[in-house]
């Protein structure tokens, strides 16, 4: 073993071993089946340091799954068909979808996908995720896009998907219609606007609105019953300003008296409650707003204009006409899209929508029977479930996403569903052949939507299967009959527990009744400092994955992920880096150490019959480590398990154990063989056992360590395909540790005496006096004699029982120590 570890070099020979030999993938690691539904990261930006953390923590688990005598089968996926990469391809070419053709941008998009695919792909395995590479889907891939449309179809078929000509949440920006997941709320600044209309009478009715631009969609005025106001109003009709045409007046319990004039306008729409009522009081449709995001040839002076422009001209209109009595500022919340952030407006468009609504107490249901890690994240689900107030639109007006397999009859309005063999279809490009078999017609067209890329991302479990068994002839079916559904563990970030948490959940219900996966495990974000706030150009610079893998080891990087406990959101910390720096020199350091003092150890050696106080000592404590560190994971505390870890190995191992054997080592000819022996082996196993503990966590100096000193003489190629089994096994010493215990205690006291009085731990003592609580005590550390004379370089050891005074003093050249123990 080299003096020190040249991790760069170390870290990429052994992620080409394990890609060329196969370390990781689940037929190489038999077991029971553990599954993991890998987050696929969306096409949608360039890296950045949140990449390596969540993904790494997920690494941590499906390592620590494998060891533990799984079959981990962890594929990964590239979420690549959406929205945010349209957006990201039209950023990074500077190109505009609406000005190439539709396949031209098609062309781009995949282009510009694989490239960026390569770069993360690169990243994850310079990070040495131990993914199955040869498991890798994208979603915009043909037999992605085929379980997609299946999928549609099954759902279609068993009635949960429908079509309607709804009011849906439109996208102006976009173009296309949302789902409400992908709403945002913000505070906006706003006004309210009083603008005069007049009733059938001529008498102004002052009207309170922040959408004074879509006067033209007025439908109707409406005034609480109970306001005294406007009871008078009963039954009549009021005029739009500027338009100059008559709408009728209502009462309804939803409007608020105080709130403006207690007088309001409904169009088609404002907002939520418009569509409310324009159901109830089934009122006529004028939309203002066309699919272009501009205001509509009908609606006159603001016709071309956009949302913004519109507004500013009605008002203009208004206040020069003097119908505009007062502009009020108020601050409200509006929704936003998400991706975009302009505001949502609402659109009558035939679309395909998923029946939710109805299930809401099944999927409330269904969220019990999961696991969820950390407990609390299962309430966001909960709070989403509960204040659904949409079914689940799936239409989008865009291009690069999976199209419906879907023709319509221009005859009769009827649906054509494509039949499942002809999947993956694009019927813009696969014509419909015959006539609509429910009126004849030959005029059949074909649907021009895309998909919510969410309807794919929402059977990653399916996808998953497909991958697991090629040769299957029923996904759908087959995923829950051959029990790879529910999988082991979802991983994810907690800001889509709303979108593809929940939506994988209804999937998994809507095509077999179950659950998609028994735990769910959610990761917090990377946080950026205060003072990366300041320097941010700079400071966001230096720190990409790619400039911090030049300056650090990927398992330092992996260290600082694991630092982070369960679902919080964590800084980036360099200063965690480094300590991750300073453990893998001490590790380098104590296996260096115990290679050069079990070179001639020969491991086939039988397990002593007498360990020897010292030793048994240390078995015990390692085996209480890994009860404790066993007990985290299993709950994904992927940083507690660590702790336990490092509490171990520094304290107990580096601290204690190696001194208290190192004079053994040193000079074995001055001990039996037996116990130098017996020291021998438990050093050989103790060092082992380190080794996978610490194995998830830096999997590259591990097995750097494992093939130096280990691989000749055990079974598994890598410390990846050993298994806890093997080497945790179970030491109980309870009475030898807690006597170890107070030894350690004293030769503790006696090194912290030395260091107060600034002399070497070597320099030699005269006399050591302990004094103990009971005889008892004083009758078992006399059995460790020996031992405490070595370490502490004691000539003679006093024991007295009764209360004592620590303390060191200098008689001539002599010391003099003395120290209690309970
Ligand atoms: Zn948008
Ligand atoms: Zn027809």
């Amino acid at each position: 073993m080299e003096k020190q570890y040249l991790a760069q070099s170390s870290e990429k020979q052994m992620q080409e071993f394990w890609e060329s030999s196969r370390i990781h993938s689940a037929d190489q690691n038999p077991g029971p089946l553990f599954a993991v539904d890998t987050p696929p990261p969306t096409i949608s930006g360039n890296l950045h340091i949140g990449h390596i953390f969540s993904y790494t923590q997920t690494d941590i688990v499906a390592r620590y799954k494998r060891m533990d005598g799984f079959s981990v089968f962890y594929p990964f996926g590239f979420d690549d068909n959406g929205l945010a990469t349209e957006r990201f391809v039209e950023k990074k070419l500077e190109i505009s979808a609406h000005k190439l053709s539709r396949s031209e941008f098609i062309k781009r998009c995949l282009q510009v996908s694989h490239e960026a695919e390569a770069e993360f792909k690169k990243l994850w395995q310079a990070m040495g995720l131990s993914v199955d590479w040869n498991n890798c889907y994208s979603t915009i891939a043909p037999n992605v896009r085929k379980l997609s449309q299946e999928s549609f179809v099954e759902l279609y078929k068993k009635g949960f998907v429908y079509r309607k000509n709804e009011p849906a949440l439109y996208c102006a920006q976009c173009r296309t219609s949302v789902a409400q997941a992908e709403l945002e709320d913000v505070e906006k600044d706003s006004f309210l606007n009083d603008i005069v209309f007049t009733d059938s009478d001529g008498n102004k009715l002052v009207v309170a609105t922040t959408r004074p631009e879509l006067l033209y969609s007025v439908v109707a005025l409406l005034y609480n019953p109970d306001d005294v106001r406007y009871m008078h109003l009963r039954n009549k009709k009021a005029h739009v300003p500027i338009y100059g045409y008559e709408v009728p007046i209502f009462s309804d319990e939803q409007v608020i008296i105080e709130k403006g004039t207690g007088l309001v306008m409904v169009s088609t729409f404002g907002d939520k409650t418009d569509i409310e009522w324009f159901k109830k009081f089934k009122l006529p449709y004028r939309p203002s707003l066309g699919l272009d995001g501009k205001w509509t040839e009908q609606t006159g002076i603001v016709a071309g204009l956009n949302a913004h422009q519109a507004r500013e001209r009605i008002l203009k209109e208004l206040s020069e006409k003097g119908l505009l009595l007062r502009q009020a500022p108020i601050k409200h919340s509006v929704n936003v899209h998400e991706r975009c952030k302009k505001e949502i407006e609402y659109m009558m468009l035939a679309q395909w929508f998923l029946a939710i609504l109805d299930h809401k107490k099944k999927f409330l249901e269904l969220g019990e029977q999961i696991n969820w890690y950390p407990t609390h994240m299962k309430v966001r689900y909960q709070n989403w479930v509960e204040n659904l107030s949409w079914d689940w639109c799936l239409s989008r007006q865009r291009f690069y996403g999976i199209p419906f397999p879907v023709w319509h009859c221009k005859g009769c309005n009827a649906v054509i569903v494509a039949d499942k063999k002809q999947l993956p279809i694009d019927p813009q490009e696969t014509p419909y052949k015959g006539v609509c078999p429910a009126c004849g017609s030959r005029e059949i067209v074909p649907d021009t939507d895309v998909m919510d890329t969410w309807n794919t991302s929402s059977i990653t479990p399916y996808i998953c299967y497909d991958m697991y068994n090629p040769h299957t002839e029923s996904v759908f079916d087959d995923a829950a009959k051959k029990g790879f559904i529910p999988m082991g563990m979802r991983p994810q970030a907690h800001d889509i527990i709303r979108t593809w948490a929940f939506y994988t959940i209804v999937k998994a219900w809507m095509h077999n009744g179950i659950i998609p996966w028994s735990n769910i495990v959610i990761s917090g974000h990377v946080l950026s400092d205060a003072k990366e706030k300041i320097s941010k150009s700079r400071g966001n610079d230096m720190r990409t994955p790619q400039k911090l893998l030049e300056q650090y080891p990927a398992d330092a990087l992996r260290y600082w992920t694991a630092s982070g406990a369960l679902g919080t959101d964590v800084s980036f910390s360099e200063a965690q880096i480094k300590i991750g720096m300073r453990l893998i020199t001490k590790l380098w350091n104590a296996f260096r150490f115990i290679n050069e003092h079990v070179s001639l150890f020969d491991a086939k050696t039988v397990t002593p019959s007498d360990f020897g106080t010292v030793n048994e000592w240390l078995l015990h404590q390692i085996t209480q480590t890994f009860v404790k560190y066993q007990g985290y994971l299993e709950r994904y505390e992927f940083s507690l398990a660590l702790d336990s870890v490092e509490h171990f190995f520094w304290h107990d191992f580096c601290d204690n154990y190696l001194e208290l054997v190192k004079d053994q080592l040193f000079h074995p000819e001055n001990y039996k063989t037996d116990m130098v022996n017996a020291t021998r082996w438990t050093l050989y196993h103790a060092g082992l056992r380190l080794l996978q503990l610490y194995a998830p966590y830096l999997p590259h100096l591990t097995d750097v360590l494992y093939s130096a000193i280990y691989k000749d003489s055990e079974s598994s190629i890598s410390i990846h395909q050993t298994k806890f089994s093997t080497y945790q096994v179970s030491y109980d010493f309870a009475a030898g540790a807690q006597l170890m215990d107070k030894v350690i205690h004293i030769i503790t006291q006696v090194r912290k005496l030395k260091t107060e009085k600034q002399i070497s731990l070597k320099t030699p003592v005269k006399e050591l006096l302990i004094t103990g609580s009971s005889a008892v005590v004083l009758n078992d550390i006399g059995t460790q004699e020996s031992l405490i004379k070595g370490v502490t370089q004691a000539h003679a050891l006093t024991m007295r029982s009764g209360t004592g005074v620590q303390s060191i003093q200098q008689k001539g050249d002599e010391w003099y120590v003395a120290v209690h123990v309970e």
